[in-house]
């Protein structure tokens, strides 16, 4: 993805970054090093991309007529996000169903929505029904289910240092609410 870099903001990150490299104890003149406050603050900037888009205007750029009324499923949406307690990245796959109310979106634009949400600093819990009420006011859809699963480095290279634990968080509106036996459907159906 391009992204359009804010020079001044990068600049300004970029020096921060250089602080704290010395404030571990690192030589910041070092050859390795001379270039990395930029290289890490244009990175930061880019995984954080999410703050500078609108999630509801990527939605309308690829929202189409449609009358079926089935569910709609994708499935394993990868995403990279970073914890806003410790600002570690954690990462995982989302799945969203909808239930169409006389329109569709286009499947990538439920990707982009994921990534706008996950470009910030995040908890996991929040990014889930984020991107369920996002879909869900958006499309008028009568029913979002969303699911993430996703592994926090936070858990796993500090504290408690918990390697093989993952994180798993569900949210529904709609008719996903009223109706367990929807819920199930999507549950079986992201199995496969
Ligand atoms: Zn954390």
């Amino acid at each position: 993805m391009d992204i359009q870099y804010d020079n001044d903001v990068i600049n300004k990150i970029a020096s921060h970054f250089e602080n704290i490299i010395e404030l571990l104890g690192e030589d910041v003149t070092r050859e390795g090093l001379k270039k990395t406050p930029l290289r890490a603050a244009k990175a930061l900037y880019y995984a954080t991309n999410g703050y500078r888009q609108n999630p509801t205007e990527v939605m309308h750029q690829a929202i189409f007529e449609y009358a079926g009324s089935k569910m709609v499923i994708v499935k394993d949406i990868e995403f990279y996000s970073f914890c806003e307690h410790h600002i570690l990245p954690f990462f995982g796959r989302i799945s969203i169903g909808y239930i169409p109310n006389g329109n569709m979106i286009g499947l990538s634009k439920l990707a982009r929505v994921v990534d706008v949400f996950a470009r910030r600093l995040q908890v996991q819990e929040r990014l889930t029904t984020e991107v369920c009420r996002e879909i869900y006011n958006t499309l008028s859809a009568n029913g979002v289910i969303v699911v993430c699963n996703a592994q926090h480095l936070c858990m796993k290279m500090r504290g408690v240092e918990k390697q093989d634990s993952s994180t798993t968080t569900i949210e529904y509106m709609g008719d996903f609410e009223k109706d367990v036996d929807l819920r199930n459907q999507f549950f079986e159906s992201i199995k496969i």
